[in-house]
């Protein structure tokens, strides 16, 4: 090997905002066939959104209301559809996101952040500063837990919730599905015990993504999407950026053995994250790629870091190091 040449690749790279490890990392990229992509934050934004709630006491009453109703007109809208109760709906969902936002701040996950500037909006006006969290936990790829007011709240997807005897309402299974097979992901609250109601989050495909995925597959690349969010999430952004290779509801060590079962086909594999979830999976992977964007444990454990949360700039390493290789032999 030349190590001039992988000197001058590294070099090349910093010029363009991709950050190389060392010469190493680049002999190390050789044959890469397969690239295995972190849903949120990697392929999105990362800036999710809240888009609508339903708080459990508020919904139910919706629920029966509307099966009240001779003519079955559902009611897509939420808050629409709640006549006489409306006020103690508004005051349920008001206090469904004040316990969890004031929980979530703790949090740096995308759907903390979303929920906590949600109650933040939504409240900031009327109730002043959310209360402070005690005993937080992080319950990793599952959700979080701790004390808010008095309150043992929990947040988190319906895996943390059935993992700690909390029972959902049938009819919650309805709304969780439409909810997922509209792309979007709910999230659930316990408080005290109880089932409280259901948050549901959202975010965008980053504009760069498509093209950056036609560019992997133009290089000849396998594209996968990885993630921890539900399969109907994973499939909206898959579809929306061509990609068809979906393992979903992936925990954090799911996802190490995504890439081992991957290396295991004979496949060589560079994994691209931003989240501490990331982490073990881009150590695991032939090439670890975290975006600069992303959590310094993502970072840490990559061997190129592109700074700009980019997917091009992703496409614009993997073309370098096959170019700097083929200097080489
Ligand atoms: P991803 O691979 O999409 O980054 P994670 O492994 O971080 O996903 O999380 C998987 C799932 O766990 C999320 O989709 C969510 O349902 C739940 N979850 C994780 N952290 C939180 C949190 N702080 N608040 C609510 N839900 C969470
Ligand atoms: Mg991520």
């Amino acid at each position: 090997a030349t190590p001039t040449a992988l000197l001058v690749g590294t070099g090349r790279g910093a010029q363009l905002g991709i950050l190389i490890r060392g010469p190493e990392v680049l002999e190390a990229s050789r044959g890469i066939d397969t690239v295995v992509l972190d849903k949120t934050g990697t392929v999105t934004t990362g800036a999710m959104k809240l888009a609508a709630m339903h708080s459990a006491r508020a919904w139910a009453a919706s629920v029966s209301s509307e099966r009240d109703r001779a003519d079955g007109g559902r009611d897509g809208g939420g808050h629409a559809g709640r006549d006489g109760d409306g006020d103690a709906g508004r005051d349920d969902d008001a206090e469904l996101l004040r316990l969890a936002g004031a929980l979530e701040s703790a949090s740096e996950h995308p759907i903390a952040r979303a929920v906590t500037n949600a109650a933040r909006e939504t409240l900031g006006s009327t109730s002043g500063k959310l209360p402070a969290a005690s005993d937080f936990t992080n319950h990793q790829g599952y959700g979080v837990s701790g004390t808010v007011s008095e309150r043992l709240v929990m947040v988190g997807r319906r895996e943390l919730l059935r993992q700690h005897g909390i029972e959902l309402p049938a009819e919650v299974a309805g709304l969780l599905a439409q909810a997922e097979s509209q792309g979007s992901t709910p999230v659930l609250v316990a408080v005290d015990g109880s089932f409280a109601g259901v948050l549901i989050v959202s975010d965008a495909v980053k504009d760069t993504s498509a093209e950056a995925v036609a560019r992997f597959t133009a290089m000849g690349l396998s594209v996968v999407l990885l993630t921890g969010d539900n399969a109907g999430a994973a499939h909206r952004v898959a579809a929306e950026v061509g990609i068809e290779e979906v393992i979903a509801e992936a925990l954090p060590q799911d996802k190490v053995e995504a890439i081992l079962r991957l290396q295991e086909q004979g496949r060589t594999v560079a994994m691209v994250g931003d989240g501490v979830n990331d982490a073990a999976a881009l150590a695991q992977a032939d090439l670890g790629i975290a975006m600069g964007t992303g959590t310094d444990v993502a970072i840490n454990a990559a061997g190129i870091t592109v700074m700009r949360g980019d997917l091009r700039s992703v496409a614009d390493a993997l073309a370098l190091s096959r170019r700097t290789l083929r200097v080489i032999r």
